[in-house]
């Protein structure tokens, strides 16, 4: 029977971080995974161009229903660190919006430069293997890899969420933490767009692709102010995305369409000096003309000239324009979620470590653990924090 040190289930992005970091630390590491390639989230991500990590990292910008979890591993290897691999390797990378660093080229760099690491020690990986019948030993774990026993004294489970099965996502992670008597907390997609009713999906479907600056707020008071995407199945776009992360089914979300002007002082000036002006035309010079047709049709606003709207209107206007109220209907799901909300409950892992508290040898890492990140970097930067921790202690 072939023995390791350290067996890592999920050649992702946490998953190699922790291999290449073991075996730098001289441990007999193997990776196996079932996808035929490492990676293939890294590769998809920021549109090709991989947001790695972000300037700004803090565990404020987390959900863990344990929320200091993420403190101790994300201190251990910041961003900074992360950044400082990427220039070793010679990796171009560029900033973008509220400090998302991306790469120049590919998301490949990103997948390359994790290999590179593994490379400089002697890992073993394998592809297109499934694993099966884990159990516990005295010193460690046995298990089968298609078929052929192996043994190990460290396991690491990085098998990530249930986000984009087509990618081979599964929810092999939670059951084997609940094989080992771990409690795995209710999942839900997050980092998704909003699906709308059948009524407004077919009225905003006419003006999909239009894209506005907007203020998008949950029921729990939750706010974000980033774009907002208006697509064939409903909503989508930065903001959307944050707020998914927030929102709970049957809940409305409150979206400000001009947070950085008041609508009735421009439509109070605009009546001034065009009083002939319709209100389409005035709202036209503010928002995209074929989203102000729609929601002069859908919601019947008063489109006539500025001079016969009195101030009551004006204030009517005011308040539906900044506190515009849609329910969707759900989420894309996992179809379409970058992440996963919930997972392994954290409260029964070591925060410094990532080994279970309670079963020596065992390691969580990355979003199969109930962490997950904003939009921006964030769940790219816990994968590495919590995988480059993993690697030191295993
Ligand atoms: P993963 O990277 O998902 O890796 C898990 C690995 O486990 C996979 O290789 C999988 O094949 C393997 N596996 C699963 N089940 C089994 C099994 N039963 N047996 C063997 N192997 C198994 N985050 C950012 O920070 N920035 C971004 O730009 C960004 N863009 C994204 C874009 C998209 C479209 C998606 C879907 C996600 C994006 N994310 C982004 C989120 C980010 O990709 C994940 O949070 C991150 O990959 C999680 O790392 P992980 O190692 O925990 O899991």
């Amino acid at each position: 029977m072939t023995e390791y040190d350290v067996i890592v289930i999920g050649a992702g992005a946490a998953g190699l971080m922790c291999a290449a970091q073991a075996g730098q630390r001289g441990r007999r590491v193997l990776v196996v995974d079932h996808a035929k390639k490492p990676g293939r989230k890294i590769l998809i991500s920021g549109g090709g161009r991989c947001n790695f990590t972000n300037y700004d990292v803090t565990a404020n910008n987390f959900l863990c229903e344990n929320p200091h979890f993420v403190k101790s591993a994300l201190a251990q290897y910041t961003q900074w660190d992360f950044i400082g691999l990427v220039t070793t390797h010679g990796v171009a990378y560029h900033e973008r919006d509220h400090g998302q660093l991306f790469c120049d080229d590919s998301a490949k760099d990103i997948v390359n430069l994790l290999l590179a690491e593994c490379d400089q020690a002697t890992i073993s990986q394998r592809y297109r293997c499934e694993v099966h019948d884990i159990e516990r030993e005295e010193t460690g774990f046995r298990l089968k890899l298609n078929g052929e026993l192996v043994r190990c004294q460290s396991l690491v489970v990085a098998t990530g969420g249930l986000s984009m099965p087509k990618l081979g996502a599964t929810p092999f992670g939670y059951q084997l933490a609940e094989q080992f008597g771990l409690k795995v907390l209710p999942t839900r997609a997050a980092l998704v767009p909003y699906t709308l009713h059948q009524e407004d999906k077919t009225r905003f479907a006419d003006i999909s692709g239009v894209s506005v600056p907007c203020s998008i707020t949950t029921e729990s008071g939750v706010c974000f102010t980033e774009n907002l995407l208006f697509t064939h199945r409903g909503l989508s776009g930065p903001a959307v995305l944050q707020t998914s992360s927030f929102w709970q089914p049957g809940e409305a979300v409150t979206i400000d369409l001009l947070p950085s002007e008041s609508l009735k002082e421009v439509l109070v000036a605009m009546r001034d000096k065009h009083p002939n002006q319709t209100l389409k035309t005035s709202l036209s010079r503010l928002f995209p003309k074929r989203l102000v047709e729609v929601l002069i049709a859908r919601d019947s606003l008063p489109d006539k000239p500025l001079k016969q709207l009195d101030d009551k209107q004006l204030d009517q206007l005011h308040h539906y324009f900044h506190q515009w109220s849609i329910a969707p209907n759900g989420t894309e799901g996992y179809r379409t979620a970058e992440v996963t909300l919930g997972g392994v409950d954290t409260h029964a892992i070591s925060s410094k470590t990532l080994e279970a508290r309670d079963i020596p040898g065992l390691y969580f890492i990355g979003e199969v653990l109930d962490v997950t990140g904003w939009l921006g970097g964030y769940n790219f930067q816990w994968a590495w924090s919590s995988g480059w921790v993993a690697g030191q202690h295993v």
